[in-house]
C-alpha cells in the first residue's frame, strides 16, 4: 500500500486569495513546491483536497475550479514537482445554485474524497498525512484516520487565536508547508 500527504489548496500550497476571478491572482507561497517534492521523495503521493464552493455559490463555474487547480498544477510543475492527484468538493449545503447545492460526505472535514482516494491509489490512510490551513481540514484528516498538521498561513493564524473556527487538535502545529513537510518527514524516519 502506498502512503500520502493530502494537501489543502488556499492558504496552504497558494496564497490565501478569496475567491480568485484571475489565474494571476494564484500564486505559491514562498517553498511549496519544493517541500511538495521533498515528500515525494520520500515516497508520500501528494494529492490535493480542496472545498471549491464556488460553483455552488454561484460565482463561477466548475471548469473554472478546473482552470484553478490546473494553475497550481502548473506553477509547481515549473518547479520541477507536481501533485499527484487532485480531488475537489464544489458543493454547499446552502448554495445557490441547485446542481451544487447539498449536503455530500465530499465538503471538508468530510472524508469522502479522502476515501476516494485510498481506492483509486491504494493508499493506507493511516500512515497518511493532512497539511491545512483549518480547523476544518485538521478534522477531515482525523475523520479520514490521517495525522493532520494545521498551518499558521492562510487562516491558521485566525483559528488558534480563537477568531475563525475552533481551535483544533492538531497534531502538530507548523508556520507553513515547509515546516509541516520537514516535521511529516522527521516523524518518518
Ligand atoms: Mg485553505
Ligand atoms: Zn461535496
Amino acid at each position: 500500500m502506498k502512503r500520502a500527504v493530502f494537501f489543502d489548496r488556499d492558504g496552504t500550497i497558494n496564497e490565501e486569495a478569496g475567491y480568485v476571478k484571475d489565474l494571476d491572482n494564484l500564486v505559491l507561497i514562498k517553498g511549496a513546491a519544493q517541500a511538495i517534492e521533498k515528500v515525494r521523495k520520500q515516497g508520500f503521493m501528494a494529492i490535493l483536497i480542496t472545498n471549491q464552493s464556488g460553483p455552488a455559490r454561484g460565482y463561477y463555474s466548475e471548469d473554472w475550479v478546473n482552470q484553478l487547480n490546473n494553475r497550481v498544477q502548473d506553477l509547481l510543475i515549473a518547479q520541477n514537482t507536481k501533485l499527484d492527484a487532485i480531488y475537489y468538493c464544489p458543493h454547499l449545503p446552502n448554495g445557490i445554485v441547485p446542481k451544487y447545492t447539498k449536503e455530500c460526505d465530499c465538503r471538508k472535514p468530510g472524508k469522502a474524497l479522502y476515501v476516494q482516494a485510498k481506492k483509486d491509489f491504494d493508499i493506507d490512510l493511516s500512515l497518511s498525512y493532512m497539511v491545512g490551513d483549518k480547523a476544518t481540514d485538521v478534522e477531515a484528516g482525523h475523520n479520514a484516520g490521517c495525522k493532520s498538521v494545521l498551518l499558521r498561513t492562510g487562516y491558521g493564524n485566525q483559528v488558534l487565536d480563537g477568531t475563525y473556527q475552533t481551535i483544533p487538535n492538531a497534531d502538530f502545529v507548523a508556520d507553513d508547508i515547509v515546516k509541516a513537510c520537514d516535521w511529516i518527514i522527521s516523524n518518518n524516519s
